[in-house]
């Protein structure tokens, strides 16, 4: 199995820093940079961060790309169009969407649950997690 840097190296991409989600993400994540790479957005945008936060997926990005030229970091690429743009926006959405209903330790089916004070989404194999209803959901 793929470890996480690997997924994005594997799909042409620099691995975000201070970036890491559980491996039951890492199919969805996988598909996820499989179509940015089919989108041939790889030198027009830069993936900042990639992390859980409140039990869901969290894909930081920016539509410019950088490279280091002696000190300093130069612009190599931009993500100007806009129909593309939203191509990017839309696909990595959807991701996030499926991570809400993915469980991150194992890719199992899983819902919004706590434990001990934490949110993540889990499904019902988990030991220690309780799992939130709707109504909890809502902020
Ligand atoms: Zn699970």
């Amino acid at each position: 199995m793929d470890t996480f840097d690997e997924l994005f190296v594997r799909n042409g991409f620099d691995t975000p820093s201070w970036s890491g989600v559980g491996v039951g993400w890492y199919s969805l994540l996988d598909r996820l940079l499989l179509d940015l790479r089919l989108l041939d957005v790889n030198d027009k945008i830069t993936l900042e961060q990639v992390k859980e936060k409140y039990g869901g997926l969290r894909f930081y990005w920016s539509p410019a790309r950088y490279a280091p030229r002696g000190n300093e970091l130069w612009l190599v690429g931009e993500l100007k169009d806009n129909a593309l743009y939203h191509a990017v926006s839309d696909r990595i959405r959807e991701a996030e969407t499926e991570s809400e209903r993915t469980c991150e330790l194992c890719g199992e089916p899983g819902t919004l649950s706590s434990k001990g004070g934490w949110f993540r989404t889990v499904c019902p194999n988990e030991p220690g997690y309780t799992p939130l209803n709707d109504t909890q959901k809502e902020p």
